[in-house]
């Protein structure tokens, strides 16, 4: 017997929809190149949004038309996925990081037909146009009077285009489970591959992450994704702010700055910010050295990269902020856990909380997880043993776009195999131990690279660590130490070493340290470890 309830599709427009009933005076703030603080409210962004529709009808751009943006955070970059996916358009979100190679791929392979552009990133586009001839027009972020000069053909002006168009737009019937919007791995092995996210996985991953157990967010909050709108929809704060009607505060081009970013969060009353642990550790740095405290801050979500102890103590113990950890991918929507504390844990000591907040979490409701061997069987959750870690849910890829059943990313029943190593301990705190192809094989045992990292930033003098594998003639490999130091402090080699002393298993202390200005990072902030283990393929251990 089936139910007897509505069928009401789950949809992109049902949130703006939502947003102009209920919420429509809550603001948004931005930092863009022409305002370093515009203001406006929810209402306006939705009605700008349906400007934006009726615009691209007039276009003759068809739905299931992809449309790229190549944009900070800022409020043209939301009406963008509101104006674009809720007209049945799919909103192909581009990192201006990549290399031109990779742009070239990701926008001939999307097969995009329009590109929004920040003025900014229009010498990029410029640089590799002959390489895009298919794409037919680009939009650029501004209004009249900031239009660049440029050599792109078929360009708009944004404030131009829209300013043109009415309000009234009715919002289209669209299937949920069309493709809503588009983004692309990385790639740091092979061509970038494409996550097609629909209506209905954007919706139900909304729902989830919203809930006080997984990011927490409420109408209460003032919320300030530093993750770009350009990496997994910004965690999907878009769409989660909407449905709960938060402030959203986005802060444009000044996202890397500690000190841009403090006074973005201190004068706008932030309650919750998310980002990778790269980024707070710029934040952190600056208080430090202006004796700045974060008052109104309540809670930080940081994910993307495995976050240091080091640094959920100092929100804690400096701040009165609760740093907590969320894990996820691009082709996870993102999110798959988040670290809260869980009933019966409140006793434990705050040393023991702290070492649990090192872990990933617990899988939000709606996200399985599950450990297996190489053979494919499942492992127990003890918290000891690790191996491949495997997903299933409505909002992980199911497959990756125009590369149906080729990409060789999910296991024969039908998981995702995210290429992350974890252990899942008896209360069900997953912890990332690696990335399968960053484990270090030494004698045939693995060491978590994770882990020595994390050691080695509980180090005072440390800011920044990395450990990679370099080959050893009897090990096979070893683990190499490579790590940027606080501005004016010193430490040995040795005394490093000594560190990690009763820390770890003596057989993971690294043979080695190597002392650089800085670690390369990816767009989104990540140690690019591919590029290290390249810089350092020839290094000789000393130890
Ligand atoms: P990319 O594919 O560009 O690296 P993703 O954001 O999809 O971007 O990266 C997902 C990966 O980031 C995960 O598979 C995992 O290796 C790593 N990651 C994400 N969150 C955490 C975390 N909390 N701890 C450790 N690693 C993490």
């Amino acid at each position: 017997m089936q139910g007897l309830m509505m069928d009401t599709p789950l949809t992109i427009p049902s949130i703006a929809e939502h947003v102009a009933k209920f919420h429509s005076d809550r603001e948004i703030v931005s930092v863009t190149l022409d305002n370093p603080r515009h203001r406006y409210s929810w209402g306006e962004a939705i009605t700008r949004s349906k400007r934006l529709a009726n615009a691209l009808e007039k276009l003759g751009l068809e739905k299931g038309d992809r449309l790229a943006t190549i944009a900070w955070n800022d409020y043209r970059h939301l009406e963008i996925y509101y104006g674009v996916s809720g007209s049945g358009h799919i909103c192909h979100t581009i990192n201006p990081r990549l290399f031109p190679e990779q742009l070239i791929f990701v926008i001939n392979h999307a097969e995009d037909r329009l590109i929004f552009v920040d003025p900014m990133f229009v010498p990029l586009l410029e640089k590799i146009a002959e390489k895009i001839g298919r794409v037919e027009g680009f939009v650029i972020l501004t209004d009249m009077a900031s239009m660049p000069e440029t050599s792109l053909p078929n360009v708009y002006c944004y404030e131009t285009l829209i300013e043109a168009e009415s309000a009234d737009y009715v919002w289209p019937e669209l299937d949920e489970r069309s493709a809503s919007a588009l983004c692309y791995t990385s790639g740091t092995t092979g061509d970038p591959k494409g996550v097609l996210y629909s209506h209905r996985s954007t919706i139900l991953h909304a729902y989830a992450s919203v809930g006080p157990d997984a990011i927490a967010l409420s109408s209460m909050d003032a919320v300030l994704p530093v993750v770009p709108l350009f990496h997994v929809n910004a965690w999907g704060i878009p769409y989660s702010a909407g449905i709960v009607g938060a402030k959203l505060i986005l802060p444009g081009p000044k996202m890397g700055d500690g000190e841009a970013l403090y006074e973005l969060l201190d004068s706008e009353d932030a309650t919750l910010a998310l980002g990778v642990p790269t980024v707070w550790l710029a934040l952190l740095q600056y208080t430090e050295k202006a004796g700045k405290r974060l008052d109104k801050l309540q809670r930080t979500v940081v994910g993307g990269a495995a976050v240091p102890r080091s640094m959920i103590e100092a929100f804690r113990d400096k701040h009165g902020v609760e740093l907590r950890q969320g894990w996820g991918m691009t082709e996870m929507s993102p999110l798959g856990t988040a670290n809260c504390l869980k009933a019966g844990l409140e006793d434990l000591t705050p040393d023991e909380k702290l070492d649990l907040a090192t872990k990933a979490g617990r899988g939000i409701f709606g996200c399985e997880l599950r450990i297996v061997d190489d053979d494919g069987n499942e492992l127990p959750w003890d918290g000891v043993a690790y191996g491949a870690l495997q997903v299933r849910g409505p909002w992980i890829c199911s497959d990756y776009y125009k590369l149906e059943g080729n990409a060789g990313s999910h296991s024969e029943d039908g998981w995702f195999d995210t290429g992350d190593v974890a252990t899942i301990d008896p209360q069900g705190y997953m912890a990332i131990t690696d990335r399968t192809k960053d484990v270090i094989k030494s004698g045939g045992e693995w060491i978590s690279s994770i882990e020595l990292e994390n050691t080695a930033m509980g180090h005072p003098a440390v800011a920044e660590a990395a450990v990679i594998g370099v080959a050893h003639p009897k090990w096979t490999e070893r683990p190499l130490l490579i790590v940027v130091l606080v501005e004016n402090s010193e430490v040995s080699k040795e005394e490093l070493l000594a560190f990690f002393k009763g820390k770890v298993a003596d057989w993971w202390t690294p043979d080695d340290v190597a002392f650089v200005d800085e670690l390369p990072h990816t767009a989104t902030g990540k140690v690019k470890k591919i590029e290290l283990r390249r810089q350092f393929a020839e290094f000789e251990l000393s130890a």
